[in-house]
């Protein structure tokens, strides 16, 4: 799997523009030592390569939602007929759940090649 598939992760919670994901991509100590306050975890916890690579980080790795559709041999939640289910209800993070809701419509209506840029797009800082 190249390294832009492994960031399509099935929750539709975009890992190309994720914390962990960049601070890890780019050896940034200090963003990931920001980051162990977030996290509850270790500076040397903070790693990551996308939900579909072979380094997960620890807390994704156990998600229910990745489980879930990995299960149903599907790509993401953008393919599910339960979209909303329990699982997107529960999500432990307000903040993320708002984002899920959005971004797995956004999926299914452009694919994922289209819905990737525009993730990267919302989330890029001109400065
Ligand atoms: S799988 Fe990794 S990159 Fe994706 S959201 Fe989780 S921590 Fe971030
Ligand atoms: S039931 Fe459907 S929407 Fe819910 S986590 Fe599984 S694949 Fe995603």
């Amino acid at each position: 799997m190249d390294d832009r598939k492994a960031l399509a992760a099935p929750c539709g919670l975009y890992c190309g523009v994720c914390g962990v994901y960049i601070a890890h991509r780019d050896g940034n100590t200090k963003f990931k030592e920001r980051l162990t306050t977030v996290y509850g975890v270790v500076v040397d916890g903070i790693r990551c390569r996308g939900c579909l690579s072979e380094e997960v980080f620890t807390y994704c790795r156990v998600c229910p939602i990745r489980t879930c559709v990995s299960g149903k041999g599907i790509e993401g939640c953008h393919q599910c007929h339960d979209f909303p289910c329990r699982f997107i209800e529960e999500f432990p993070l307000p903040v993320g759940k708002k984002v899920i809701l959005r971004s797995i419509p956004t999926w299914r209506d452009l694919g994922t090649e289209r819905w990737m840029d525009e993730e990267e797009r919302r989330y890029h800082c001109p400065h």
